[in-house]
């Protein structure tokens, strides 16, 4: 799981997260809302150490990510993270976007590293499509790839940020439902989304952060169907 007590992150004198703690049990699924600018995405990389925090402690399984030893290398094979753009490596196939940390971080022969990756590209329902280039998929699929892609590492925690923003509308439900999927699978997931039906339906808590602080976390079916902070009913007043 995840623990996060006390964290803070200012960019120079913008104090952006003011004292964030929030916990992830094992196999929990927590989606993080909130308006624009409310911290979400420098959470998210503050937890897989994108950002250095500047007080608090987090840690992830059994590594302390706010400790400024910490072997990051380690850490982030365990983490998987899957953003709003695909960032897939456009002049290789899907099936080497999957194969290519596996190889150079783990070591894998080309054998395993291709039955892994095909695997898991048949569980985002894309392993007929292992040979196209990046540009001959749509941004679901492209998404669909990234999300395989992390999972190729076995990773112990995913981390989404929008994982749907970027996508037409007819391709965010194919995503959606892998990553319901993978809920049921039992991973441990943190999800920054705006994406209200999946956060009630898959969410076992959802965190409401405004302007750098927790305002309201719960059960799903409390904070999005019966909020009781007025900023968290402003918000949802807008996006519902
Ligand atoms: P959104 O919903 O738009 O993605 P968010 O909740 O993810 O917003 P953050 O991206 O975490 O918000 O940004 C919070 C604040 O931190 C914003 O004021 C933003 O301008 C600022 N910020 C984010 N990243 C940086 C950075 N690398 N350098 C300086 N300021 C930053
Ligand atoms: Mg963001």
């Amino acid at each position: 799981g995840v623990a996060i007590s006390a964290l803070h992150k200012a960019y120079g004198s913008n104090e952006v997260l003011k004292g964030i703690s929030m916990t992830v049990d094992p196999g929990e699924v927590v989606c993080l809302v909130g308006a624009s600018g409310s911290g979400k995405s420098t959470l998210l990389r503050c937890v897989n150490r994108l950002e250095e925090p500047n007080a608090g402690t987090i840690t992830v399984a059994d590594h302390v990510a706010s400790d400024p030893d910490v072997d990051l290398d380690a850490m982030r094979r365990e983490i998987g993270m899957v953003f709003q753009q695909f960032n897939l490596f456009p002049h290789l196939s899907v099936l080497e976007n999957c194969t290519i940390t596996p190889r150079r971080v783990l070591k894998q022969s080309k054998a395993d590293a291709d039955g892994e990756a095909m695997a898991q590209l048949r569980r985002v329902g894309l392993e007929e499509l292992a040979d196209r280039r990046p540009d001959q998929l749509s941004g679901g699929q492209q998404q669909r790839v990234a999300i395989a892609r992390a999972l190729t590492m076995r990773p112990r925690l995913m981390l989404f940020d929008e994982p749907t923003s970027a996508l037409d509308p007819e391709t965010v439900g194919d995503v959606l439902a892998i990553m319901r999927q993978l809920a049921e699978a039992g991973m441990t997931m943190i999800v920054v989304t705006h994406e209200m039906t999946f956060a009630r339906e898959v969410a076992d808590r959802v965190v409401f952060m405004d302007q750098g602080h927790v305002v309201e976390a719960g059960p799903a079916a409390q904070v999005i169907g019966n909020p009781q902070q007025p900023r968290t009913q402003d918000f949802l007043r807008r996006v519902l």
